[in-house]
């Protein structure tokens, strides 16, 4: 049969070392270090039996920006950075509930990113006890570095996230302060997804977060392995 429609196009990360990585899906964790989830004036786990079950929700592939340049976002006028580790997936999981000692296995590589957030309308929505969407989903809300191959990145645990706005430090964060490591994220997923080749997993962000304004140059690095660079153009809405 012919399509009716042009067909969207895929969306691919270039890969350090040649290559693209398509992507399927994109899931993200919310307050998964105890300093952010402070920040948010959520409740923080005291311990791993304390932790109860992770916050998760989604983008859209197409969301992903590859070139750094975001438009400033209709509909807010309180765009957030997040900087945060990216994890893809580079083989499909297992029917059922992953094992935690297998998860690493899936993980293809890594990148860098933002889960840009319309803060203004995220909290208007948890005031009144509705879904997040429209804070989370939206165009251009997800800019991403090169992935870099999980072999070429070692172990995660002695690497921290960075992110600068025009030079000055805003966000810094330990790995080793994940409330739920990698791991543990995808078997978490497992439970409540097929988790396929191609889906990207944004792990949440450490404290700091705050505004971005048009002009805004953000650079986000995971130390010396990867880096985005990438800034706010156009103008807020009702500026
Ligand atoms: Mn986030």
């Amino acid at each position: 049969m012919t399509d009716v429609i042009a067909a969207a196009p895929t969306v691919r990360i270039p890969v350090r070392g040649g290559g693209s990585f398509p992507v399927r899906r994109i899931h993200c964790v919310g307050r998964n270090f105890a300093d952010h989830a402070r920040e948010m004036g959520a409740a923080v786990p005291t311990s791993a039996a304390d932790r109860g079950r992770p916050v998760f929700f989604t983008k859209p592939a197409d969301a992903i920006v590859l070139d750094g340049v975001v438009p400033y976002p209709r509909g807010t006028r309180d765009l957030h950075h997040e900087i945060e580790l990216v994890v893809a997936l580079g083989m499909d999981a297992p029917e059922g509930e992953l094992d935690i000692a297998q998860a690493g296995q899936l993980v293809f590589g890594y990148a860098v990113g933002l889960d840009l957030t319309r803060r203004d309308l995220q909290a208007a929505a948890k005031s009144k006890a509705l879904p997040w969407d429209t804070s989370k989903a939206f165009d251009h809300s997800a800019p991403v570095s090169e992935l870099v191959r999980a072999a070429d990145v070692g172990d995660l645990s002695l690497r921290a996230l960075t992110l600068r706005v025009n030079g000055e430090t805003r966000q810094h964060g330990a790995l080793s302060d994940l409330v739920w490591n990698v791991p543990e994220i995808l078997h978490e997923l497992s439970r409540l997804y097929a988790l396929r080749a191609g889906d990207l997993v944004f792990m949440g962000t450490p404290a700091g977060v705050g505004p971005l304004l048009p002009g805004d140059r953000f650079d986000a690095c995971l130390d010396d392995v990867v880096q985005l660079q990438g800034e706010i153009t156009g103008t807020m809405p009702g500026a």
